[in-house]
């Protein structure tokens, strides 16, 4: 089995982000950059798979400018067998479309039986690019696993849905399964495997290497990031005092004040 799994590099959770001066994205210089929470359990599912049967290929797969190469060296330390980087000025200011346009152009020569994404991304939470990746692709897709088993070319997929009910629904192979955070525990890289990481295959593509020139990118985008903004600063925070009791009929009587309620 080949499983190829696509990791999105984010800031880190902690980093200070400045707007750009030109309003449309963040100070990226001088910030660390992290791989997506949701890739994380995205690429622990496919080690597993590979822990059950070590015949399965794991091919780790990201869109990105050069600091993307750590994720990716993160990942092979994991125990991802391969890696794919889409490294091309061309492929800069993707929308979602121009992403998933990349990572299927990569799944067609990867051809692979699954493709684990992340549910969303902690930074831009369009929540986009693998049902759009999936279309582009031309295979069944589910969102939101929770608990993922797989037997036989069908993958049984456990999601959450509205009001924190469950779907359990079924799909054939291939597929693609964007997961949800907490589907299972994930693993550190070991020391011995970030020494074996260095050794192992990061192929660099561009655009023009999977026949996407002119197709990605800031200038092909159809949806343009106009401006971003900082969150508003709010008012003044205010410490309710006083035991629990106190503290929460206190917090009572503020909701009162205010007319929540
Ligand atoms: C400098 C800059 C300018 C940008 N300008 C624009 C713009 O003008 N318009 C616009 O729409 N977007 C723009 N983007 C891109 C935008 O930020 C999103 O990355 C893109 O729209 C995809 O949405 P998302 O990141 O929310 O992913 P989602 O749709 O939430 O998808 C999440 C999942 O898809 C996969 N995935 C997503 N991105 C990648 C990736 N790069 N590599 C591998 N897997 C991935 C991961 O598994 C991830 O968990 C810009 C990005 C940058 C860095």
């Amino acid at each position: 089995m080949k499983i190829m799994v696509c990791l999105k590099q984010v800031p880190h959770q902690d980093a200070r982000l400045d707007v750009r001066a030109d309003g449309t994205w963040i100070q990226e210089d001088n910030i660390k950059f992290e791989i997506n929470s949701y890739d994380t359990y995205a690429l622990e599912e496919a080690l597993r798979a590979k822990d059950e049967d070590d015949s399965t290929e794991v091919v780790a797969v990201s869109v990105g400018p050069d600091r993307v190469t750590q994720a990716l060296r993160t990942a092979l330390g994991m125990g991802a067998d391969r890696a794919v980087h889409v490294n091309d000025p061309e492929a800069q200011g993707s929308d979602a479309l121009g992403t998933a346009k990349i990572l299927a152009a990569v799944a067609k020569e990867e051809n692979p039986d699954i493709i684990y994404a992340g549910l969303m991304a902690d930074d831009d939470n369009l929540a986009a690019v693998p049902p759009m990746l999936a279309e582009l692709a031309g295979i069944a897709s589910t969102t939101g696993a929770l608990k993922v088993s797989k037997a036989n070319g069908t993958v049984t997929v456990d999601r959450e849905i509205e009001g924190g009910s469950h779907e359990v629904v079924e799909v054939q192979t291939p597929c693609l399964i964007a997961v949800q955070t907490g589907l299972n525990q994930v693993r550190y890289a070991s020391l011995k495997g970030i020494m074996k990481a260095k050794k192992k295959p990061l192929d660099v593509k561009t655009a023009a290497d999977l026949g996407l020139s002119g197709q990605v990118g800031a200038g092909a985008a159809k949806v343009k990031v106009e401006s971003i903004s900082p969150p508003p600063k709010g008012d003044r925070a205010e410490i309710i005092e006083g035991s629990a009791a106190e503290a929460a009929a206190g917090l009572m009587a503020k909701i009162k004040e205010l007319g929540l309620l």
